[in-house]
């Protein structure tokens, strides 16, 4: 195995600048997820790397060798994609021993490696089967066996779930990522669905418009996003946004436009989160962000809980979205799915300071990224 380095990427295609100054690590066995909006340069930069686009500038690293001009044949990489194509008039043990046979590799080694990968996937019982005889789930597994049998440094995967259905890409999701530390393979995996990202990456590396916004662990970039994009994309239901100023040791929450009194919503700085927020600039227009689950609800008043009128009530099964209004915007708070909330009642909220986020809204930038 080997790990990735990516310096100074740019690639563009015409006027459009679809990967600009990239540079990333993925260290030797590292899952590393590629995440992002449609457009923002994922599938780009992951060519790149893989040797189908040439950049325009910086430079490729696999295993601390250049290959940024190497042919993709050259980068000893397997590439799993989106749409896999398998070979219809061959047998599963045929399309799995096929790379294998491409470069002259000896019989009993490709016996070994197609049982190996057949192993690993599940798929023993399915080696004799052709694959119009498979379902979607069985030859994206095939598809997946055909690059481990090469045992290759490097494995580059473009949305390979996405054309699964809900269910089995939620499993899928998880034996691709219990194979792929069993293999302590090097991994790259490009997926625009979050939840797939958190669920799967070691690191996340989170893009938008052609620019690398922030790239950690999952909890990382979900605890602390560097900025307003990252906030909002990462989490579902996502992170509230409230417009506030700091007045000293008060964060006054700003009026919706369509909020009907317009009055200002004066919430005291917390104890715990002096440290955090005092240092904000005064008077500057700034956002505050708070997770769903970072509201607490009460339906009786207490000290440091904001009264709230409930706009709707999500039952999810598991748990319960309810929607609040405060100073006219919709903040949504995630509760247990027993706790009674009915449309229109007021109940009584509290922000758990602590781990709420301030934003500088003119840059998007976060002021409390530790
Ligand atoms: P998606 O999730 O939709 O695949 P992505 O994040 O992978 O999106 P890219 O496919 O890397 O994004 O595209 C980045 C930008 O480059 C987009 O604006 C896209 O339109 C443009 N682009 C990509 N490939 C080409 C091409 N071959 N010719 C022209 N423009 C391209």
């Amino acid at each position: 195995m080997a790990s990735v380095r990516v310096r100074k990427l740019v690639k563009k295609f015409d006027q459009t600048v679809a990967v600009n100054q990239m540079d990333l690590e993925v260290e030797d066995g590292e899952f590393m997820v590629f995440l992002g909006p449609s457009g923002c340069g994922k599938t780009t930069t992951l060519r790149c790397i893989a040797g189908l686009e040439l950049p325009d500038g910086g430079e490729i690293l696999i295993d601390e060798r250049p290959v940024t001009n190497l042919p993709p044949a050259d980068r000893d990489i397997a590439f799993v994609f989106q749409s896999f194509s398998l070979y219809p008039h061959m047998t599963v043990r045929e399309n799995l021993a096929f790379p294998l046979r491409a470069v002259r590799t000896p019989q009993n080694v490709i016996d070994e490696r197609v049982a190996a990968a057949a192993r690993s996937l599940h798929i023993e019982k399915l080696l004799d089967r052709r694959p119009n005889k498979l379902s979607g789930g069985e030859m994206q597994r095939v598809a997946i066996g055909r690059a481990i049998v090469r045992r290759p440094k490097v494995f580059l995967m473009d949305e390979p779930l996405s054309a699964l259905d809900a269910k089995l890409r939620t499993e899928m999701r998880a034996e691709i990522k219990r194979l792929q530390s069993d293999l302590g393979a090097t991994t790259i995996y490009v997926t625009h669905d979050q939840l797939e990202a958190m669920s799967m990456g070691d690191k996340i590396a989170i893009m938008f418009g052609g620019l690398l916004q922030q790239i950690g662990t999952p909890t990382e970039v979900y605890d602390n996003p560097r900025n307003l994009f990252v906030a909002g994309f990462i989490g579902s239901p996502a992170m509230n946004t409230l417009p506030c100023h700091r007045a000293g040791n008060l964060l006054n929450i700003l009026p919706s436009a369509d909020s009907g009194d317009g009055k200002v919503v004066v919430l005291p700085v917390a104890p715990e989160a002096e440290a955090r927020f005092g240092s904000a600039p005064e008077g500057k227009d700034l956002i505050l962000g708070v997770r769903p689950e970072d509201i607490a609800l009460a339906r009786e008043p207490k000290p440091d809980f904001l009264p709230a009128e409930v706009y709707i009530v999500e039952p999810l099964g598991s748990e319960k979205i309810i929607s609040l209004r405060i100073g006219g915007h919709v903040v949504k708070a995630r509760t247990p799915p027993t706790f009674p909330a009915t449309q229109g009642e007021t109940l009584f909220a509290r922000i758990d300071q602590s781990r709420a986020h301030l934003f500088d809204a003119a840059t998007e930038e976060s002021l409390t990224c530790r």
